[in-house]
């Protein structure tokens, strides 16, 4: 392509972008997120979501009036009964859960633990022939890791899927490796190098149907795709807040167990917060009913502040809302990649409802682009091999970032 009809190009994507913001519902929302005044380009929300202005006046307000003059009652008042209020409305708004289901409590990969470790021992008592536990080679690697630690410590077998790197898991990828050995599966909804987005429903069927119990890693889905947990027929489910649920740095997680697995399972890390009477300081654990059970220690109140906003913003806007948005965002990208950046591979799906909310693009120098861009402040991240990841978080994201972006992106690649 000459330099003129590139030109043209990107002067023609700009005033379509601006028609699209234009035209976009939710793009009054940008405003109510701290740095969308700047020119700065952010496409990592998926890794880090942007905060919300009103979560900065409340967490001074926090210290200064609940932390500060409730003190210690403020666990009476209101703490002690968080990890399950903001876990129920956590499942209502991005989860498709019922009440009672979802906790926020730990991280990802020490809630991952505590639920893949139960499913196995539960599956394995239940009968010894089932020993396995699939993951797929591309998984994160906490969750192959975890994979291999609760394999080796509980004398499991790891069995492995391999999935293609611009893709995910398929049914005709699971299928062949299930069987009367599989205790549990972990996979990833959303695939955090592709995108790829599973059919959760069809494998969690396929799971089940072999005798099995599936863990669903939501990390890459909560805030940004619709999942149905309880019409899907989720056993178990982890996934992060601060990605696109804009719960801040380390953040703390959440835990789905769908009911009727709740008095079933033992998690491994007996607190006495997941105990039946936690002050009674009793001398033996029993575990209590329903989702405390699946708390171990103190959770983070102050960690959890963030989503007092985030929660109520999505409620209000609605998921599906932000799966149109994403989808239209994650498109244009798509777009502009195969028409403005010929030197570039689009190593995600291409079918929309085959993919979550980022695009990956390919090229053997994208990790020297990616530094040359963080210094522009254009900020996408870096995956090997040669990917650049593009997370468009669909409340925080304008088109006219998405031009100005994928432009930045074309130009360091040419002065490479
Ligand atoms: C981000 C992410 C994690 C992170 O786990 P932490 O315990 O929060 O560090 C785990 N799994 C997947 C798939 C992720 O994308």
């Amino acid at each position: 392509m000459s330099p003129e009809s590139l030109d043209r190009g990107w002067a023609q994507a700009r005033a379509e972008a601006s028609a699209l913001d234009d035209a976009d519902p939710l793009r009054d929302r940008r405003a109510l997120f701290v740095g969308a005044e700047t020119s700065l380009v952010y496409f990592d929300g998926n890794s880090l979501g942007r905060p919300l202005r009103a979560t900065a006046d409340a967490v001074g307000a926090f210290v200064r009036d609940e932390w500060g003059g409730r003190l210690i009652r403020g666990w009476d008042e209101r703490w002690m009964d968080a990890p399950f209020a903001l876990g129920d409305l956590l499942g209502r708004v991005a989860l498709g859960a019922a009440p009672g289901q979802t906790i926020i409590g730990d991280s990802t990969t020490v809630l991952l633990y505590k639920l893949l470790r139960a499913a196995f021992d539960h599956a394995r008592a239940a009968d010894p022939a089932r020993v396995e536990i699939v993951v797929d080679r591309d998984n994160f690697p906490t969750d192959r890791f975890l994979v291999e630690g609760i394999a080796a410590e509980r004398g499991g077998r790891v069995r492995w899927i391999e999935a293609p790197l611009d893709g995910g898991v398929t049914a005709e990828l699971l299928a062949p490796v299930l069987g009367p050995q599989t205790a549990v599966v972990l996979l990833s909804h959303v695939a955090y190098r592709s995108g790829h987005m599973a059919d959760a429903a069809a494998l969690t069927a396929l799971v089940h149907d072999a005798g099995a119990l599936i863990v669903w890693d939501l990390c890459h889905s909560a805030g940004s795709v619709p999942v149905r947990a309880d019409a899907w027929d989720f056993d178990l489910a982890v996934g992060c807040t601060y990605k696109y649920l804009n719960g801040g740095p380390g953040s703390p997680a959440f835990a789905y167990v769908a009911t009727r697995w709740q008095d079933v399972l033992a998690q491994p890390i007996q607190g006495w917060m997941g105990a039946a009477d936690v002050f009674a300081m009793g001398p033996a654990y029993a575990p209590a009913a329903g989702m405390r059970r699946f708390l171990s220690g103190t959770p983070s109140i102050t960690g959890m502040l963030a989503l007092r906003d985030m929660l109520p913003l999505l409620d209000e806007v609605g998921i599906d809302a932000v799966r149109a948005k994403s989808v239209a965002l994650t498109s244009f990208a798509v777009r502009l990649a195969d028409t403005l950046l010929p030197s570039v591979a689009v190593a995600s799906p291409r079918d929309a409802a085959a993919r979550g909310g980022h695009v990956t693009l390919t090229h053997p120098a994208m990790r020297e682009v990616t530094a040359r861009l963080w210094e522009r402040d254009v900020i996408p991240d870096y995956r090997d091999p040669g990917g650049l990841r593009i997370g468009l978080s669909p409340l925080s994201t304008s088109f006219a970032e998405v031009v100005e972006g994928m432009a930045a992106v074309g130009a360091a690649l040419e002065t490479l």
